[in-house]
Protein backbone atom coordinates (compact mmCIF):
# COMPACT_ATOMS: atom_id res chain seq x y z
CA UNK A 1 0.00 0.00 0.00
CA UNK A 2 1.49 3.88 -1.04
CA UNK A 3 2.31 5.49 2.43
CA UNK A 4 2.56 9.56 2.00
CA UNK A 5 2.62 12.53 4.01
CA UNK A 6 -0.20 14.21 2.84
CA UNK A 7 -2.88 12.86 0.54
CA UNK A 8 -4.66 16.20 -0.96
CA UNK A 9 -8.30 14.86 -1.87
CA UNK A 10 -9.62 17.20 -5.09
CA UNK A 11 -7.04 18.99 -7.53
CA UNK A 12 -9.09 22.43 -7.40
CA UNK A 13 -7.03 25.78 -6.60
CA UNK A 14 -7.32 25.02 -2.87
CA UNK A 15 -5.69 21.61 -3.46
CA UNK A 16 -3.24 22.31 -5.51
CA UNK A 17 -1.95 25.61 -3.71
CA UNK A 18 -1.55 23.26 -0.58
CA UNK A 19 -0.20 20.10 -2.76
CA UNK A 20 2.43 22.66 -3.84
CA UNK A 21 3.59 24.18 -1.17
CA UNK A 22 3.89 20.72 0.75
CA UNK A 23 5.86 19.26 -1.96
CA UNK A 24 8.23 22.08 -2.11
CA UNK A 25 9.11 21.76 1.34
CA UNK A 26 10.36 18.12 0.52
CA UNK A 27 6.99 16.19 1.77
CA UNK A 28 5.35 13.40 -0.01
CA UNK A 29 2.17 14.38 -1.59
CA UNK A 30 -0.40 12.59 -3.56
CA UNK A 31 -3.17 14.34 -5.14
CA UNK A 32 -6.10 12.52 -6.06
CA UNK A 33 -9.40 14.15 -8.29
CA UNK A 34 -11.95 12.15 -9.24
CA UNK A 35 -12.31 13.54 -12.26
CA UNK A 36 -10.72 12.59 -15.37
CA UNK A 37 -9.12 16.12 -16.20
CA UNK A 38 -8.00 18.57 -13.68
CA UNK A 39 -10.54 21.93 -13.97
CA UNK A 40 -13.00 19.84 -16.09
CA UNK A 41 -16.04 20.21 -15.62
CA UNK A 42 -15.84 24.15 -14.72
CA UNK A 43 -18.32 25.31 -12.27
CA UNK A 44 -17.34 28.67 -11.00
CA UNK A 45 -18.02 31.88 -13.09
CA UNK A 46 -14.42 32.86 -12.89
CA UNK A 47 -14.40 36.35 -11.75
CA UNK A 48 -11.04 36.94 -9.23
CA UNK A 49 -8.99 39.57 -7.67
CA UNK A 50 -5.23 40.80 -8.73
CA UNK A 51 -4.79 38.64 -5.22
CA UNK A 52 -5.42 35.66 -7.07
CA UNK A 53 -2.87 36.92 -9.74
CA UNK A 54 -0.42 36.91 -7.07
CA UNK A 55 -1.01 33.78 -5.03
CA UNK A 56 -0.92 32.10 -8.45
CA UNK A 57 1.79 34.08 -9.75
CA UNK A 58 1.00 34.19 -12.97
CA UNK A 59 -1.71 35.77 -15.20
CA UNK A 60 -1.54 33.01 -18.51
CA UNK A 61 -4.69 32.28 -17.59
CA UNK A 62 -6.33 35.77 -17.45
CA UNK A 63 -8.86 36.35 -20.79
CA UNK A 64 -10.40 39.94 -19.60
CA UNK A 65 -10.41 42.85 -17.05
CA UNK A 66 -13.20 44.69 -15.77
CA UNK A 67 -13.31 47.81 -14.40
CA UNK A 68 -16.43 47.98 -12.17
CA UNK A 69 -20.24 47.31 -12.14
CA UNK A 70 -23.51 47.98 -12.81
CA UNK A 71 -26.17 47.23 -9.93
CA UNK A 72 -29.80 46.12 -11.11
CA UNK A 73 -32.39 46.95 -8.36
CA UNK A 74 -35.10 44.35 -8.44
CA UNK A 75 -37.30 47.44 -10.84
CA UNK A 76 -34.07 47.38 -13.18
CA UNK A 77 -33.20 50.70 -11.61
CA UNK A 78 -29.34 50.80 -11.81
CA UNK A 79 -26.20 52.25 -10.76
CA UNK A 80 -22.64 52.17 -12.45
CA UNK A 81 -19.17 51.83 -10.73
CA UNK A 82 -16.49 52.56 -13.58
CA UNK A 83 -12.70 52.61 -12.00
CA UNK A 84 -9.85 54.46 -14.23
CA UNK A 85 -8.32 51.30 -13.92
CA UNK A 86 -8.82 47.52 -14.09
CA UNK A 87 -10.16 46.43 -10.96
CA UNK A 88 -11.35 42.48 -11.31
CA UNK A 89 -10.48 39.89 -13.89
CA UNK A 90 -12.11 36.91 -15.50
CA UNK A 91 -10.02 33.82 -16.28
CA UNK A 92 -10.30 30.97 -17.64
CA UNK A 93 -11.24 28.53 -14.29
CA UNK A 94 -10.33 25.49 -15.94
CA UNK A 95 -6.70 27.07 -17.36
CA UNK A 96 -6.03 28.36 -13.57
CA UNK A 97 -7.04 24.71 -12.30
CA UNK A 98 -4.45 22.88 -14.72
CA UNK A 99 -1.65 25.80 -14.14
CA UNK A 100 -1.95 25.20 -10.46
CA UNK A 101 -1.79 21.59 -10.80
CA UNK A 102 1.27 21.65 -13.40
CA UNK A 103 2.71 23.95 -10.75
CA UNK A 104 2.41 21.18 -7.88
CA UNK A 105 3.16 18.36 -10.49
CA UNK A 106 6.39 20.34 -11.07
CA UNK A 107 6.92 20.82 -7.15
CA UNK A 108 7.18 17.51 -6.77
CA UNK A 109 3.52 16.10 -6.00
CA UNK A 110 2.02 13.25 -7.49
CA UNK A 111 -1.24 13.42 -9.15
CA UNK A 112 -3.51 10.74 -10.00
CA UNK A 113 -6.87 11.15 -11.59
CA UNK A 114 -10.00 9.77 -12.10
CA UNK A 115 -9.34 8.25 -8.43
CA UNK A 116 -12.25 9.39 -5.78
CA UNK A 117 -11.75 9.27 -2.05
CA UNK A 118 -14.41 6.86 -0.86
CA UNK A 119 -14.43 6.08 2.90
CA UNK A 120 -11.81 6.49 5.89
CA UNK A 121 -10.73 3.01 6.73
CA UNK A 122 -8.83 3.09 9.75
CA UNK A 123 -8.00 5.42 11.68
CA UNK A 124 -4.73 5.72 14.26
CA UNK A 125 -2.51 8.67 15.77
CA UNK A 126 -1.08 9.84 12.54
CA UNK A 127 -1.38 7.18 9.98
CA UNK A 128 -5.43 7.16 8.08
CA UNK A 129 -6.06 4.46 5.86
CA UNK A 130 -8.50 5.45 3.09
CA UNK A 131 -9.59 3.93 0.51
CA UNK A 132 -9.80 5.49 -3.26
CA UNK A 133 -11.98 3.97 -6.36
CA UNK A 134 -10.69 4.59 -9.75
CA UNK A 135 -13.39 5.33 -12.98
CA UNK A 136 -12.98 1.33 -13.57
CA UNK A 137 -14.40 0.64 -9.91
CA UNK A 138 -11.27 -0.48 -8.98
CA UNK A 139 -10.33 0.08 -4.65
CA UNK A 140 -7.23 0.78 -3.74
CA UNK A 141 -5.96 1.55 -0.13
CA UNK A 142 -3.57 4.61 0.75
CA UNK A 143 -1.66 5.08 3.91
CA UNK A 144 -1.28 9.23 4.90
CA UNK A 145 -0.14 10.62 8.07
CA UNK A 146 -2.13 13.97 7.22
CA UNK A 147 -5.50 13.83 4.92
CA UNK A 148 -6.06 17.41 3.57
CA UNK A 149 -10.02 17.56 2.12
CA UNK A 150 -9.81 20.13 -0.81
CA UNK A 151 -13.12 18.23 -1.75
CA UNK A 152 -15.38 21.13 -2.30
CA UNK A 153 -18.80 21.67 -1.38
CA UNK A 154 -19.88 18.19 -0.79
CA UNK A 155 -16.55 17.43 1.09
CA UNK A 156 -16.46 13.53 1.50
CA UNK A 157 -13.51 13.78 3.59
CA UNK A 158 -15.49 16.35 5.79
CA UNK A 159 -17.93 13.07 6.35
CA UNK A 160 -15.77 10.99 6.72
CA UNK A 161 -14.03 12.62 9.75
CA UNK A 162 -17.13 13.73 11.07
CA UNK A 163 -16.58 17.48 11.03
CA UNK A 164 -19.46 19.42 10.10
CA UNK A 165 -20.34 20.77 7.29
CA UNK A 166 -21.87 24.21 6.44
CA UNK A 167 -25.46 24.77 7.17
CA UNK A 168 -26.31 26.39 4.18
CA UNK A 169 -25.59 25.63 0.24
CA UNK A 170 -26.57 27.84 -1.96
CA UNK A 171 -28.00 26.37 -5.34
CA UNK A 172 -26.38 28.20 -8.73
CA UNK A 173 -27.06 27.50 -12.43
CA UNK A 174 -24.65 29.30 -15.11
CA UNK A 175 -24.01 29.15 -18.56
CA UNK A 176 -21.76 29.89 -20.73
CA UNK A 177 -23.01 32.02 -24.06
CA UNK A 178 -20.48 32.53 -26.84
CA UNK A 179 -21.85 35.92 -28.28
CA UNK A 180 -23.42 38.85 -26.12
CA UNK A 181 -23.85 42.62 -26.70
CA UNK A 182 -23.22 44.96 -23.46
CA UNK A 183 -20.19 46.77 -22.17
CA UNK A 184 -17.18 44.34 -22.36
CA UNK A 185 -15.50 46.62 -19.43
CA UNK A 186 -18.68 45.92 -16.54
CA UNK A 187 -20.00 43.55 -14.88
CA UNK A 188 -23.74 42.94 -14.34
CA UNK A 189 -25.15 42.33 -10.92
CA UNK A 190 -29.12 41.61 -10.27
CA UNK A 191 -29.94 41.80 -6.83
CA UNK A 192 -33.42 40.82 -4.94
CA UNK A 193 -36.30 38.04 -5.15
CA UNK A 194 -37.56 38.78 -8.77
CA UNK A 195 -33.96 38.07 -9.54
CA UNK A 196 -32.29 35.90 -7.30
CA UNK A 197 -33.29 35.97 -3.75
CA UNK A 198 -30.66 34.85 -1.55
CA UNK A 199 -27.61 36.09 -3.53
CA UNK A 200 -28.03 37.63 -6.94
CA UNK A 201 -27.72 37.62 -10.63
CA UNK A 202 -24.60 38.16 -12.90
CA UNK A 203 -23.45 38.63 -16.40
CA UNK A 204 -19.72 38.55 -16.76
CA UNK A 205 -17.99 40.02 -20.16
CA UNK A 206 -15.87 36.89 -21.00
CA UNK A 207 -13.60 39.26 -23.15
CA UNK A 208 -14.17 37.52 -26.02
CA UNK A 209 -17.05 38.86 -27.00
CA UNK A 210 -19.49 36.23 -25.02
CA UNK A 211 -20.38 36.26 -21.73
CA UNK A 212 -21.35 34.08 -18.66
CA UNK A 213 -24.69 34.31 -17.18
CA UNK A 214 -25.79 33.25 -13.80
CA UNK A 215 -27.96 33.21 -10.75
CA UNK A 216 -27.28 31.79 -6.97
CA UNK A 217 -30.52 31.66 -5.34
CA UNK A 218 -32.25 30.36 -2.33
CA UNK A 219 -33.79 27.07 -2.76
CA UNK A 220 -37.44 28.47 -1.84
CA UNK A 221 -39.11 26.06 -4.46
CA UNK A 222 -38.44 28.00 -7.22
CA UNK A 223 -34.52 25.87 -8.61
CA UNK A 224 -32.13 28.24 -9.60
CA UNK A 225 -33.02 27.13 -13.47
CA UNK A 226 -35.98 28.97 -13.34
CA UNK A 227 -34.12 32.63 -11.62
CA UNK A 228 -31.81 32.07 -14.97
CA UNK A 229 -34.42 31.57 -17.32
CA UNK A 230 -36.17 34.81 -15.90
CA UNK A 231 -32.85 36.82 -15.82
CA UNK A 232 -32.50 35.49 -19.86
CA UNK A 233 -35.24 36.69 -20.60
CA UNK A 234 -34.77 40.02 -19.01
CA UNK A 235 -31.58 40.28 -21.15
CA UNK A 236 -33.05 38.82 -24.20
CA UNK A 237 -35.19 42.15 -23.85
CA UNK A 238 -32.51 44.47 -22.93
CA UNK A 239 -30.51 43.71 -25.82
CA UNK A 240 -32.81 42.72 -28.14
CA UNK A 241 -32.11 39.67 -28.54
CA UNK A 242 -31.90 36.50 -26.90
CA UNK A 243 -28.70 34.93 -25.72
CA UNK A 244 -28.41 31.60 -27.18
CA UNK A 245 -26.13 29.04 -28.11
CA UNK A 246 -24.62 27.93 -24.80
CA UNK A 247 -21.54 26.11 -24.86
CA UNK A 248 -21.88 24.80 -21.01
CA UNK A 249 -23.78 24.57 -18.21
CA UNK A 250 -23.04 24.89 -14.53
CA UNK A 251 -24.87 23.65 -11.54
CA UNK A 252 -23.60 23.37 -8.40
CA UNK A 253 -23.67 24.76 -4.84
CA UNK A 254 -22.05 27.66 -2.50
CA UNK A 255 -21.44 26.80 0.58
CA UNK A 256 -22.30 29.58 3.23
CA UNK A 257 -21.12 30.62 6.74
CA UNK A 258 -17.86 28.82 8.39
CA UNK A 259 -17.86 25.68 9.57
CA UNK A 260 -16.76 25.14 13.78
CA UNK A 261 -14.26 23.03 13.04
CA UNK A 262 -11.85 22.99 10.12
CA UNK A 263 -9.36 20.30 10.99
CA UNK A 264 -9.06 17.49 13.87
CA UNK A 265 -6.85 14.48 13.85
CA UNK A 266 -5.07 13.64 10.71
CA UNK A 267 -7.33 16.19 8.88
CA UNK A 268 -7.15 19.45 7.66
CA UNK A 269 -10.48 21.05 5.32
CA UNK A 270 -9.71 23.56 3.01
CA UNK A 271 -11.49 25.65 0.45
CA UNK A 272 -15.26 24.77 -0.40
CA UNK A 273 -14.57 21.76 1.95
CA UNK A 274 -14.25 24.35 4.75
CA UNK A 275 -16.83 26.79 3.40
CA UNK A 276 -14.23 29.60 2.82
CA UNK A 277 -16.61 31.79 0.86
CA UNK A 278 -17.13 35.40 0.64
CA UNK A 279 -20.88 35.31 1.62
CA UNK A 280 -21.65 38.65 -0.05
CA UNK A 281 -20.81 36.89 -3.52
CA UNK A 282 -20.13 33.15 -2.86
CA UNK A 283 -16.16 33.58 -4.35
CA UNK A 284 -14.00 31.16 -2.54
CA UNK A 285 -10.95 30.69 -5.20
CA UNK A 286 -8.93 33.35 -3.52
CA UNK A 287 -10.10 32.91 0.22
CA UNK A 288 -9.67 28.81 -0.65
CA UNK A 289 -5.91 29.54 -2.52
CA UNK A 290 -4.84 31.64 0.27
CA UNK A 291 -6.35 29.40 3.25
CA UNK A 292 -4.32 26.37 1.46
CA UNK A 293 -1.10 28.73 1.82
CA UNK A 294 -1.61 29.09 5.72
CA UNK A 295 -2.74 25.39 6.12
CA UNK A 296 0.79 24.03 4.10
CA UNK A 297 2.74 26.22 6.97
CA UNK A 298 0.87 24.59 9.69
CA UNK A 299 1.06 21.06 8.18
CA UNK A 300 5.03 21.32 7.36
CA UNK A 301 5.47 22.27 10.86
CA UNK A 302 3.44 19.38 12.17
CA UNK A 303 4.62 17.06 10.14
CA UNK A 304 8.16 17.65 10.47
CA UNK A 305 7.47 17.58 14.82
CA UNK A 306 5.47 14.07 13.87
CA UNK A 307 2.21 15.80 15.47
CA UNK A 308 -0.79 15.37 13.61
CA UNK A 309 -2.98 15.55 16.54
CA UNK A 310 -6.24 17.43 16.27
CA UNK A 311 -5.06 20.07 18.73
CA UNK A 312 -1.55 21.13 16.89
CA UNK A 313 -3.82 20.92 13.52
CA UNK A 314 -6.24 23.46 15.11
CA UNK A 315 -3.34 25.95 14.98
CA UNK A 316 -4.59 26.09 10.81
CA UNK A 317 -8.33 26.81 12.01
CA UNK A 318 -6.71 29.65 14.20
CA UNK A 319 -4.50 31.25 11.73
CA UNK A 320 -7.12 31.13 9.19
CA UNK A 321 -9.66 32.66 11.16
CA UNK A 322 -7.14 35.64 12.55
CA UNK A 323 -6.33 37.11 9.12
CA UNK A 324 -9.98 35.87 6.97
CA UNK A 325 -12.38 35.13 9.59
CA UNK A 326 -13.71 38.57 10.88
CA UNK A 327 -14.62 39.46 7.29
CA UNK A 328 -16.30 36.25 6.59
CA UNK A 329 -18.19 36.94 9.31
CA UNK A 330 -19.51 40.45 8.90
CA UNK A 331 -19.85 39.46 5.82
CA UNK A 332 -22.15 36.72 6.77
CA UNK A 333 -24.19 39.63 8.68
CA UNK A 334 -24.66 42.25 6.23
CA UNK A 335 -25.88 39.39 4.17
CA UNK A 336 -28.18 38.29 6.13
CA UNK A 337 -29.61 41.58 6.45
CA UNK A 338 -29.58 42.23 2.78
CA UNK A 339 -31.54 38.83 2.20
CA UNK A 340 -34.83 39.96 4.86
CA UNK A 341 -34.74 43.03 2.63
CA UNK A 342 -37.97 43.49 0.39
CA UNK A 343 -37.29 44.33 -3.60
CA UNK A 344 -38.32 48.25 -2.57
CA UNK A 345 -35.94 48.55 0.36
CA UNK A 346 -33.36 47.27 -2.60
CA UNK A 347 -34.48 49.35 -5.82
CA UNK A 348 -34.03 52.26 -2.42
CA UNK A 349 -30.40 51.21 -1.72
CA UNK A 350 -29.60 50.72 -5.27
CA UNK A 351 -31.12 54.46 -5.90
CA UNK A 352 -28.92 55.97 -2.51
CA UNK A 353 -25.84 54.32 -4.37
CA UNK A 354 -26.39 56.03 -7.36
CA UNK A 355 -25.38 59.20 -5.74
CA UNK A 356 -21.90 60.92 -7.02
CA UNK A 357 -20.18 60.94 -3.18
CA UNK A 358 -21.45 57.44 -2.82
CA UNK A 359 -20.20 56.29 -6.09
CA UNK A 360 -17.10 57.66 -5.89
CA UNK A 361 -16.65 55.96 -2.34
CA UNK A 362 -17.28 53.00 -4.27
CA UNK A 363 -14.76 53.64 -7.03
CA UNK A 364 -12.76 54.29 -4.79
CA UNK A 365 -12.58 51.60 -2.04
CA UNK A 366 -14.37 48.90 -3.65
CA UNK A 367 -12.76 45.09 -3.16
CA UNK A 368 -14.18 41.77 -4.35
CA UNK A 369 -12.34 40.25 -1.29
CA UNK A 370 -13.33 42.20 1.46
CA UNK A 371 -16.71 44.03 0.69
CA UNK A 372 -17.48 44.56 3.98
CA UNK A 373 -14.88 47.13 4.54
CA UNK A 374 -16.22 49.42 1.39
CA UNK A 375 -20.04 48.62 3.25
CA UNK A 376 -19.00 50.47 6.26
CA UNK A 377 -17.53 53.41 5.08
CA UNK A 378 -20.67 53.84 2.63
CA UNK A 379 -22.83 53.41 5.75
CA UNK A 380 -20.46 55.71 7.86
CA UNK A 381 -20.41 58.36 4.83
CA UNK A 382 -24.54 58.34 4.45
CA UNK A 383 -26.62 58.58 7.07
CA UNK A 384 -29.58 58.32 4.43
CA UNK A 385 -28.59 54.88 3.52
CA UNK A 386 -27.91 54.28 7.43
CA UNK A 387 -32.32 54.50 7.59
CA UNK A 388 -32.89 52.29 4.62
CA UNK A 389 -31.35 49.71 6.73
CA UNK A 390 -32.38 47.87 9.99
CA UNK A 391 -31.05 48.81 13.01
CA UNK A 392 -29.18 45.56 12.78
CA UNK A 393 -26.35 46.95 11.01
CA UNK A 394 -25.90 50.12 13.21
CA UNK A 395 -23.42 49.06 16.19
CA UNK A 396 -21.28 47.65 13.36
CA UNK A 397 -20.93 50.60 10.75
CA UNK A 398 -19.94 52.69 14.01
CA UNK A 399 -16.99 50.74 14.87
CA UNK A 400 -13.31 51.57 14.81
CA UNK A 401 -11.74 51.16 11.37
CA UNK A 402 -11.14 48.16 9.38
CA UNK A 403 -8.03 47.33 7.55
CA UNK A 404 -7.27 44.38 5.24
CA UNK A 405 -4.76 41.58 6.48
CA UNK A 406 -1.41 41.73 5.34
CA UNK A 407 -1.25 38.74 3.01
CA UNK A 408 2.66 38.88 2.80
CA UNK A 409 3.43 37.61 6.02
CA UNK A 410 3.89 33.80 5.51
CA UNK A 411 3.61 33.95 1.99
CA UNK A 412 6.64 32.81 -0.34
CA UNK A 413 5.22 33.58 -3.82
CA UNK A 414 6.44 32.04 -6.60
C1 LIG B 1 -21.89 29.15 -10.21
C2 LIG B 1 -20.65 29.49 -9.44
C3 LIG B 1 -19.92 30.61 -9.78
C4 LIG B 1 -18.78 30.95 -9.06
N1 LIG B 1 -18.08 32.06 -9.42
C5 LIG B 1 -16.98 32.40 -8.73
C6 LIG B 1 -16.22 33.54 -9.12
O1 LIG B 1 -16.54 34.25 -10.07
N2 LIG B 1 -15.12 33.86 -8.37
C7 LIG B 1 -14.73 33.10 -7.28
O2 LIG B 1 -13.74 33.44 -6.63
N3 LIG B 1 -15.43 32.01 -6.92
C8 LIG B 1 -16.53 31.63 -7.63
N4 LIG B 1 -17.23 30.52 -7.27
C9 LIG B 1 -16.74 29.71 -6.15
C10 LIG B 1 -15.53 28.90 -6.56
O3 LIG B 1 -15.84 28.17 -7.74
C11 LIG B 1 -15.13 27.96 -5.43
O4 LIG B 1 -15.07 28.68 -4.22
C12 LIG B 1 -13.79 27.31 -5.70
O5 LIG B 1 -13.84 26.49 -6.83
C13 LIG B 1 -13.35 26.49 -4.51
O6 LIG B 1 -12.13 25.86 -4.80
P1 LIG B 1 -11.78 24.48 -4.08
O7 LIG B 1 -10.42 24.11 -4.56
O8 LIG B 1 -12.03 24.58 -2.64
O9 LIG B 1 -12.88 23.45 -4.58
P2 LIG B 1 -13.26 22.98 -6.06
O10 LIG B 1 -12.81 23.95 -7.06
O11 LIG B 1 -14.70 22.63 -5.98
O12 LIG B 1 -12.41 21.67 -6.24
C14 LIG B 1 -12.71 20.49 -5.56
C15 LIG B 1 -12.18 19.33 -6.38
O13 LIG B 1 -12.35 18.12 -5.63
C16 LIG B 1 -12.78 17.11 -6.49
N5 LIG B 1 -13.47 16.12 -5.66
C17 LIG B 1 -14.66 16.25 -5.03
N6 LIG B 1 -14.95 15.14 -4.33
C18 LIG B 1 -13.92 14.29 -4.52
C19 LIG B 1 -13.61 12.98 -4.04
N7 LIG B 1 -14.46 12.31 -3.21
N8 LIG B 1 -12.46 12.38 -4.43
C20 LIG B 1 -11.59 13.03 -5.26
N9 LIG B 1 -11.83 14.28 -5.74
C21 LIG B 1 -12.97 14.90 -5.36
C22 LIG B 1 -13.69 17.82 -7.48
O14 LIG B 1 -13.81 17.09 -8.67
C23 LIG B 1 -12.94 19.15 -7.68
O15 LIG B 1 -12.03 19.08 -8.75
C24 LIG B 1 -18.36 30.14 -7.97
C25 LIG B 1 -19.09 29.01 -7.63
C26 LIG B 1 -20.23 28.68 -8.34
C27 LIG B 1 -21.00 27.44 -7.97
Amino acid sequence: MPEVDALVVGAGPAGSVAAFRLAERGHRVLVIEEHGRVGLPVQCAGLVSQRVLDLAGSRAFVRASVRGATVFGPSLVSVSFRAEKERAFVIDRAGLDVYLADRAAKGGAEFRTASRFDRLLRRSPGRSVVQLTGADGTKTEVAARLVVGADGVSSAVARAFRLRRPVEILPAFEAEFPKSPGDPELVEVYLGRRFAPGLFGWWIPDGAGGARVGVAADADGTSARAYFERLLDHLGARFGERLANATAYLVSGIPIGAVPKTSGDGVMLVGDAAAQVKPLSGGGIFTGMRCAEILAGVADAALREGDLSGPRLAEYDRRWRAELGDELSRALHLRRVFTRLSDAELDAIVRALGRAELTDTIVAFGDIDFPTHVARRLLRQSPSLVRLLPKALGAWWSSPELTVPDLEDDTRRK
